[in-house]
């Protein structure tokens, strides 16, 4: 198949890597010449330009930082990619542009998915991203080829916007659950408990969760994360506070109370404006 992929940054690069492993033809655009380069050394074509990525695309995947770019970038894409392009977007974006996106699409004559990941700049590169699908049953179907190169899991969430919601919802549970688990890390700390011995207990009891047993905030406790590397690489405070802010939105949108998101969006945008953002979002524990 042939691919004209945009935007080749820490996701995009590594997912592009795949489809090339994959045998796809990948034809990339980037804004970044860095970005290009290493695009490059992975086997893809790079592209004049957005037109001439797109222009011969059967599929055009984008993995771009945010709505406001990716409602541009699809602007100039719909009119150049052929009428039987697939367009798949796997950023995170919020749920409205995205549904909007797609009614755009369909009205000039495009099928049109949201595609966004769960995993990290690790899993992008190793081919093992989970897929969250907004659209329809048969472009889904479409779809699940292509995303299965560069993913372990690819789920049909529902109509367009779906896989945008179940990402934010995703995160904003990863983001409260995140801060529960280093306050009861600190607090057993401070109640005198061993934090090795609090993990072994609280990893087989009722407390048990993903922040905890696969992503444990405290160094040297529980399997290798960011944790036990100064909280460098991993997942950055910054985007974790930019889903908690598209899930706030959605809630807003969707007159849905959810409180404990809310206090993890305050909670992440101290920790940000106080320098940390670049940090992995388990360093959190730090500010207790
Ligand atoms: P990034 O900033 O590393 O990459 C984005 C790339 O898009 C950059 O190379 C940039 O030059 C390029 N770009 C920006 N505007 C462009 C334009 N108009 N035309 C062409 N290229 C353009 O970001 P990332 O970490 O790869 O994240 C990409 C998306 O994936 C975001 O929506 C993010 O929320 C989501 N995401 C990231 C992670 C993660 O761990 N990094 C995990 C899951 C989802």
């Amino acid at each position: 198949m042939r691919i004209g992929f945009i935007g080749l940054g820490n996701m995009g690069g590594g997912m592009a890597a795949n489809l090339v492993r994959g045998g796809h033809k990948v034809c990339a655009v980037d804004s970044a010449p860095e970005a290009l380069a290493r695009a490059r050394e992975h086997g893809c074509e790079i592209a004049a330009g957005l037109r001439e990525a797109v222009v011969e695309a059967d599929a055009v995947i984008s993995m771009l930082p945010n709505g406001a770019i990716v409602r541009a970038v699809y602007d100039e894409v719909m009119g150049h990619a052929p009428p039987h392009a697939l367009l798949i977007d796997c950023s995170t974006i919020d749920v409205a542009t995205a549904r909007d996106l797609a009614t755009t699409a369909r009205r000039r004559g495009y099928a049109m998915i949201d595609a966004p990941v769960s995993g990290g700049i690790a899993a992008a590169a190793a081919g093992t991203l989970t897929f969250m699908v907004g659209g329809e049953e048969a472009d889904f179907m479409a779809a699940q080829g292509v995303l299965g190169t560069m993913g372990k899991a690819v789920i049909h969430a529902g109509p367009n916007g779906a896989g945008q919601a179940a990402k934010v919802c995703n995160n904003m549970l990863l983001g409260a659950s995140m801060i529960a688990t280093c306050e009861a890390f600190s607090l057993a700390g401070r109640l005198g408990l061993d934090l090795q011995t609090f993990y072994d207990i609280s990893s087989k009891a009722s407390g048990q969760c993903w922040s905890m047993t696969s992503y444990c905030p405290v160094p040297g406790v529980g399997p290798e994360t960011p944790a036990d590397h100064g909280y460098e690489g991993g997942f950055a405070t910054a985007l974790m506070l930019k889903d908690l802010t598209l899930a706030m939105e959605a809630a807003q949108g969707a007159g849905a109370a959810v409180s404990m998101g809310r206090r993890a969006q305050e909670l992440y945008t101290a920790f940000a404006q106080a320098g940390n953002g670049r940090l992995d979002f388990s360093a959190i524990i730090r500010t207790m």
